[in-house]
């Protein structure tokens, strides 16, 4: 859509250089899509454009990867085959294809939309903040006074498009450590409509120390972790208590995609599978990947496993 009251497009990545009436340009697709960032009526006057930031969109080492905030859905999906982590005994690559898959998105948005531009959208479904929160991920955070602070990406979001950014803040980019990364790792999403947005998330991690991490989105509000060290892995029982406690009734989102009841239902079920996945007797297999609620008809195409930038808008 047109945004008729800009009056500039500036292209910098100082935060130095933000005023009241600016935002931060990465992709668009929510800018372009709603004419405002989420949650915002104010009208916007300037949009401060990161499209010739020219920071690398990934960067890996020993430590682990960074993500600039500017690296889009489709190269993030190009990561797990690239060269750049041939090699690397990070089980926790099998993650990134799902949650780019959960974006269930158009050619466009798959092509432009930005993980740091997901993140800052700080929707509940937001499947990259699912992906980050899920390894433990830290955001690198430039202030407009000059200076930096870092967040874990399970606290950057606060609520349903709401997030610890103070007016101006730039996120540059986002570390996955490379303990989480090596970690086991187990995924579950569900769907209530063919190829929808998800409307439950779990993300499950076995660390090396035996640290058991759930971590719940989409459900949710924000994202919600729970962490069992390996001397109190739980048992089913003590594993649906836990979910309890952490997750409050009001917590648990409520939209189209899905009733409270539903998410919450689901959270529990879900939470179960993923622990007896990863602490289970019976060594696991391959990332299992759950998708839609609703099996399709024998008569409807097939759900498609092919990446989203091959599906239709
Ligand atoms: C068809 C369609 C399907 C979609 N499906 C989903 C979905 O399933 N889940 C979901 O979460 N979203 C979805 N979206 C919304 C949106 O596309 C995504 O959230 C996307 O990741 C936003 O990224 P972007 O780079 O395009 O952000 P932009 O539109 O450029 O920016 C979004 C917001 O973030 C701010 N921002 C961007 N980058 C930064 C930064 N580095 N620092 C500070 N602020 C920043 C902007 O100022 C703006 O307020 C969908 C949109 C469409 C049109």
């Amino acid at each position: 859509m047109d945004m008729n009251t800009i009056e500039s497009v500036v292209s910098t990545t100082d935060p130095g250089q933000w005023r009241e009436g600016d935002a931060w340009l990465a992709g668009g697709t929510v800018l372009f899509s709603y004419g405002s960032p989420v949650g915002s009526e104010e009208p916007l006057k300037r949009l401060l454009d990161l499209g010739q930031a020219g920071w690398p969109a990934v960067t890996v080492n020993d430590a682990g990867i960074e993500l600039a905030a500017t690296c889009t859905v489709a190269e993030l999906y190009a990561l797990p085959i690239s060269d750049a982590v041939a090699g690397r005994n990070w089980p926790g690559l099998e993650l990134l294809r799902p949650c780019c898959d959960s974006f269930v998105a158009s050619f466009k948005v798959w092509n432009m939309s930005t993980v740091g531009g997901n993140l800052c959208t700080s929707l509940p479904a937001g499947p990259m903040i699912s992906l980050c929160a899920g390894l433990d991920a830290t955001a690198t955070i430039l202030g407009r006074h000059g200076g930096s602070r870092t967040v874990p990406v399970a606290e950057f979001v606060v609520g349903d498009g709401k997030n610890c950014l103070a007016p101006g803040e730039l996120l540059r980019s986002i570390q996955l450590p490379a303990s989480a990364l090596a970690a086991k790792v187990a995924f579950r999403r569900l769907s209530l409509s063919n190829l929808g947005r998800s409307g439950v998330l779990l993300i499950g991690r076995l660390d090396a120390d035996g640290t058991l991490v759930l971590t719940v989105t989409a459900a949710t509000k924000r994202p919600v972790q729970l962490r069992f060290a390996t001397a109190e892995l739980p048992d089913a029982g003590q594993l649906a208590a836990a979910v309890e406690r952490s997750i409050p009734a009001e917590l648990y989102h409520d939209d189209i995609h899905g009733l409270p009841e539903w998410r919450r239902a689901m959270t529990f079920r879900l939470a179960e599978e993923i622990r007896a996945e990863l602490c289970g007797p019976v060594p696991s297999g391959p990332l299992t990947v759950s998708g839609d609620f609703w099996p399709p008809h024998a008569t409807s195409p097939q759900p498609s496993t092919q990446p989203a930038q091959q599906k239709e808008a």
